[in-house]
């Protein structure tokens, strides 16, 4: 499908586990990149006004499992649309004690151990290599992390997300070790959806919703061992205030952007 006519968003909102719908369909278009389709159609419409185009990581029905998402066709679809801004939620586990379950990580660095993904747009005949000290959008971080505030929400301004490949969990000692590494959270897709973004100079919020506690963590006396029923509770209730969020803080996105993202 060629992009040329239909609407254009500036800011874009990948949605992971749980989160399928966010904005009032105005078009919904199936873009073809040079690296593929991306996960799902993208649906755009608008939200506090603006543009705004919405894209299914895992698919419309959560059927791509997250070592086969196509990274490059979701970042590079989205740029085509002009998006210049990402706001993505994520599912990510606990390595922590005090990153409970329900609680938001405005997340401020990755480390990357996923392997065998097409993790970079620069793989042809130009070598660039692109600056990654500090991933995450400053200026996203700060308009979440306030409205978070506003909002009452449990909330960690900061976290580092390690990402492993999947679709298997970590073993005990793996988990173990990444939590002794300081690492506070774990995740299979930031990475490298945060290094795309960057790679193009698209600003990128990661929200890490927690959803539970990672097994390296079992056994501590202050980890309750919990059951399936509660943490899908806990983790619907926080898809709505993650869509509250992220309603919330669209409007308060300014058009020009004074952050150095774009200067990749
Ligand atoms: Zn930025």
């Amino acid at each position: 499908m060629i992009l040329d006519d239909c609407m254009k968003a500036q800011i874009g909102i990948i949605g992971g586990t749980g989160l399928y719908s966010l904005v009032e369909v105005e078009e919904e278009v199936n873009p073809v990149t040079k690296y593929g389709k991306p996960s799902s159609p993208i649906s755009i419409g608008k939200i506090g006004g603006k543009d705004v185009a919405f894209l299914s990581r895992h698919g419309k029905n959560h059927t791509i499992p997250p070592h086969k998402v196509p990274y490059r066709a979701n970042i590079q679809a989205l740029a085509d649309l002009g998006v210049e801004r990402i706001i993505s939620s994520n599912a990510v586990g606990s390595l922590r004690i005090d990153y409970k379950p329900g609680d938001f990580v405005f997340i401020d660095q990755f480390v990357n151990m996923t392997h065998g993904r097409d993790d970079t747009f620069f793989d042809e005949s130009k070598v660039v290599h692109t600056g990654m000290a500090d991933p995450y959008c400053s200026n996203l971080r700060s308009i979440g992390i306030s409205n978070a505030k506003n909002a009452h929400l449990p909330h960690h301004e900061k976290g580092t997300v390690v990402v492993v490949n999947g679709p298997r969990f970590s073993t005990r000692s793996e988990s173990k070790f990444f939590a002794k590494q300081g690492f506070e959270i774990i995740n299979m897709t930031q990475y490298p959806e945060a290094a795309l973004a960057r790679e193009k100079g698209i600003c990128y919020l990661g929200i890490g919703i927690v959803t539970d506690y990672d097994v390296g963590l079992e056994g501590d006396e202050n980890v309750k061992p919990v059951t399936f029923e509660e943490v899908s509770k806990v983790f619907s209730a926080s898809i709505d205030k993650v869509k509250s969020l992220i309603n919330t803080m669209i409007p308060q996105i300014n058009d020009e952007r004074n952050c150095s993202c774009k200067n990749r």
